[in-house]
């Protein structure tokens, strides 16, 4: 991946992603120094990081020996989507549609999960599977059917 940050850039801003959840959330600071790369994407179940090289690392909280180069599209998709939003220095790095993506079928190509909103919960909280971008690069499969 071309970054336009340094890998200095990269272990500083794991070191303080770290330092500000030491307090509130230590077995996710815990977690993060053995990773030792930068959350971008995080689920309740794992997420996906930016090591200091440049490269995407997937993990899952519970399984540290889960750590390993992320190679799911969707995922990676996701993690640029949404580091690119939180990291300003990153936000020349949000994926950019062209001609042979597609609207995401959830949404409609809205960005927002349908029915959410009408039943009061809160949108925030909830990410479409299109990370809110309202479309699917072309690598990425569909979602699963319910
Ligand atoms: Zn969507």
């Amino acid at each position: 991946m071309n970054l336009p940050v340094s890998s200095e850039w990269i272990v500083t801003a794991t070191r303080q992603y770290i330092a500000e959840r030491a307090k509130t959330h230590p077995e996710i600071a815990a977690f993060v120094e053995t990773l030792d790369a930068l959350p971008l994407y995080v689920d309740s179940g794992g997420g996906v990081a930016l090591r200091s090289d440049g490269e995407l690392i997937g993990f899952l909280w519970e399984e540290p020996q889960s750590i390993t180069v992320e190679m799911n599209p969707h995922l990676r998709f996701l993690a640029i989507v949404t580091g690119s939003e939180d990291y300003g220095e990153l936000a020349c790095l949000a994926p950019v549609r062209g001609a042979d993506d597609r609207d995401c079928p959830l949404c409609d190509g809205s960005g927002r999960v349908p029915g959410l909103e009408e039943s009061g919960i809160n949108v925030k909280n909830v990410i479409c599977y299109c990370g809110g971008t309202g479309w699917l690069p072309r690598n990425v499969p569909n979602p699963p059917q319910e």
